[in-house]
């Protein structure tokens, strides 16, 4: 090795889904939303014009902010907008996370928390769910530098419910607590409700799911006043630009049409109830789930043989080679058509 490669800040990386370039593929891997997203958006993009880009966009992503803060009736100052919750977490992670305890997050959760921890060398130590795939609330009580934990939980999909997660902040004042609630509008109880009670309570949540627009990289953080000035002291210390001013523009846009946003929601999650019942009727075994996937095992078929089956038909969904959790499938809620081709693919590979 080089002597300068000694001193390299060495990563292993966050595997982001695959995103096949074919066509006519149907991608149930990266729990995108199959709707677009919200007439509103369309129409504004069409409207921008392309002369402002010469000029640098609102570093205090105040139009965005001041319609979340409007949305959820918080104060524009408990608002936090990033590129993604990706972005919104990562900064978190620096600047809550900065104690020589460990951090707390579940054994099998969203990847991308360990990622973080490694690469700003934050202590972390995995808390493990129970056979059932839940968190087990008692695990949280132990003497930490912070907790992360998301709600419903990636990649299985289950919940825990706004009394459990009050628990862990009822035994944790002295630390902060954040809650990723990149699926929430699926089907489970956000923690918004517990933040007038606790002023270390982080609650992220992002516009890739919900609102169709992972493509627009918008995630956002609510939280205390302090906590989020804390944030934004990270974030002019390291990028004051970082939403572009397409992204400002077209979120506020998704923002403001509710009925759409109820709408589209709603799609989701009757197909997902309805293929969930479609799943069992071909053995899959899987628990309950509050989010826009259904994280699946069969006992007669390797997962790891399904995925590539269905991969080589053409459908795409995410597979897991990890300790746990290597005979499961992570299978978004697509549109009905997309659902039933996966259906139909399953009963004939079963027969
Ligand atoms: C998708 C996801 C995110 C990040 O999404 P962004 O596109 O960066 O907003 C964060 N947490 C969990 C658990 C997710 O599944």
């Amino acid at each position: 090795m080089a002597t300068w490669e000694e001193n390299v800040r060495k990563v292993v990386p966050y595997t982001p889904g695959e995103q096949p370039k074919a066509k006519n593929i149907i991608k149930l891997n990266t729990n995108e939303n199959p709707y677009p997203p919200a007439p509103g958006v369309e129409r504004a993009l069409r409207e921008m014009e392309v002369q402002e880009f010469r000029k640098y966009p609102d570093a205090e992503t105040k139009p965005l902010v001041d319609v979340l803060a409007e949305y959820f009736q918080v104060k524009p100052e408990q608002v936090f907008v990033g590129v993604g919750s990706d972005d919104v977490l990562a900064m978190s992670f620096l600047t809550f996370f900065n104690s020589k305890k460990p951090i707390l997050f579940p054994d099998i959760t969203y990847s991308f928390y360990d990622v973080w921890a490694d690469l700003f060398q934050i202590p972390y130590e995995c808390q493990p769910l129970d056979d059932n795939f839940h968190i087990k609330i008692d695990d949280y009580k132990k003497e930490c530098g912070g907790i992360v934990i998301p709600n419903p939980n990636a990649p299985t999909g289950v919940a825990m419910n706004l009394a459990q997660v009050e628990e862990i902040l009822q035994s944790h004042p002295e630390v902060i607590v954040i809650i990723d609630e990149a699926y929430i509008d699926f089907g489970a109880e956000s923690a918004l409700t517990l933040l007038p009670k606790y002023e270390n309570l982080l609650v992220v949540q992002t516009f890739s799911k919900s609102r169709s627009m992972a493509g627009m990289r918008i995630g956002y953080a609510i939280g205390a006043p302090k906590l989020i000035k804390y944030l934004n002291d990270v974030k002019y210390s390291f990028n004051s630009y970082t939403m572009n001013m397409t992204a400002l523009t077209l979120g506020v846009e998704a923002v403001k049409d509710e009925t759409y946003f109820r709408e589209t929601l709603q799609k989701v999650i009757n197909t997902r109830e309805r293929i969930q019942k479609e799943l069992k009727a071909l053995g899959f075994v899987f628990q309950d789930s509050k989010s826009n996937f259904i994280f699946a095992s069969h006992p007669k078929y390797p997962a790891k043989e399904l995925f590539e089956a269905l991969k080589e038909s053409g459908i795409y969904v995410r597979y897991f080679n990890k300790p746990r959790i290597d005979n499961y499938l992570r299978i978004s809620i697509g549109t009905d058509e997309e659902m039933d081709a996966l259906v139909t693919f399953l009963k004939n590979y079963m027969k």
